[in-house]
């Protein structure tokens, strides 16, 4: 199995070297990163300036990396558009530093970054966790390599996305459960201040508000201690109201 590690803290974090070490007795590993971190850069990609990209060398003949100056997006379409000679069979990205659960996954590069992956029919996979630390990281990252087989086993169609989350209690074992996405949105503050040339600027920092997360959602499933997997797909048509507008003389001339 060729597997894409990617992920948006950048490729020196402690969450993606988990995280392909994990996977290396799966098979044959290449991690495509951002050289810095890329945090909340969502899908956006790098056009009007080049790509910078440095072979990164991890010491283990069996894994081959790239240091790349751009997004997590930028990672994997490059990674599969230009830097490896045939697709992998896999994108992994992560693992976050950090939830990424309900209205997280507009924003979040880890998400995006798989689904890159996706976009280009490639089972991906985005994984985060919560409450991070190197033991943390190692058990979600083993709990992950676990998990890919019964993702095999389901045959998911081509270009399946799933958001996998752990929980912050999360020591090694949990149970997993299929999820839909919750809600999870910020009250932001937008702290100003003045730098030492007298002008202004805005620092952003914020509170996640996860009100009314009912059952089967991912908020609700972490809170309860089980990692969240949901399959997630962005054809973003509102099929309930284009049902209405099509409906016969729907509008008042
Ligand atoms: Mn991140």
């Amino acid at each position: 199995m060729r597997i894409l590690v990617t992920n948006d803290d950048g490729i020196s974090a402690p969450g993606i070297t988990a995280l392909w070490q994990a996977l290396r007795p799966l098979g044959e590993i290449f991690v495509a990163a951002p050289a810095a971190e890329r945090s909340g850069a969502s899908h956006s990609i790098t056009v009007h300036d080049p790509i910078r990209v440095d072979a990164q060398d991890f010491g283990c003949a069996d894994v081959r990396g790239w240091r790349v100056g751009g997004t997590p997006a930028d990672c994997v379409k490059l990674a599969l558009e230009a830097l490896l000679d045939a697709p992998p069979d896999l994108v992994i990205s992560g693992v976050n530093d950090g939830p990424n659960l309900g209205g997280d996954v507009l924003y979040s590069g880890t998400v995006s970054a798989a689904a890159e992956g996706a976009k280009h029919g490639v089972l991906s996979l985005a994984v985060s966790l919560d409450g991070a630390t190197k033991e943390r990281f190692d058990a979600a990252s083993a709990c992950t390599a676990r998990l890919l087989p019964l993702c095999l086993a389901r045959r998911l169609p081509p270009g399946t996305l799933l958001n996998v989350n752990f929980p912050a209690s999360f020591q090694g074992e949990a149970s997993v459960v299929w999820t839909r996405l919750g809600r999870r949105e910020y009250e932001n503050a937008f702290e100003r201040r003045t730098d030492p040339r007298g002008r202004d600027y805005y620092w952003m920092h914020g509170r996640p508000v996860e009100d009314g997360n009912g059952e089967g959602t991912d908020v609700a499933a972490v809170r309860r201690g089980c990692v969240a997997v949901t399959p997630i797909q962005f054809d973003l048509t509102d099929y309930t109201l284009l049902e209405k507008l099509r409906a016969p003389a729907p509008f008042e001339a």
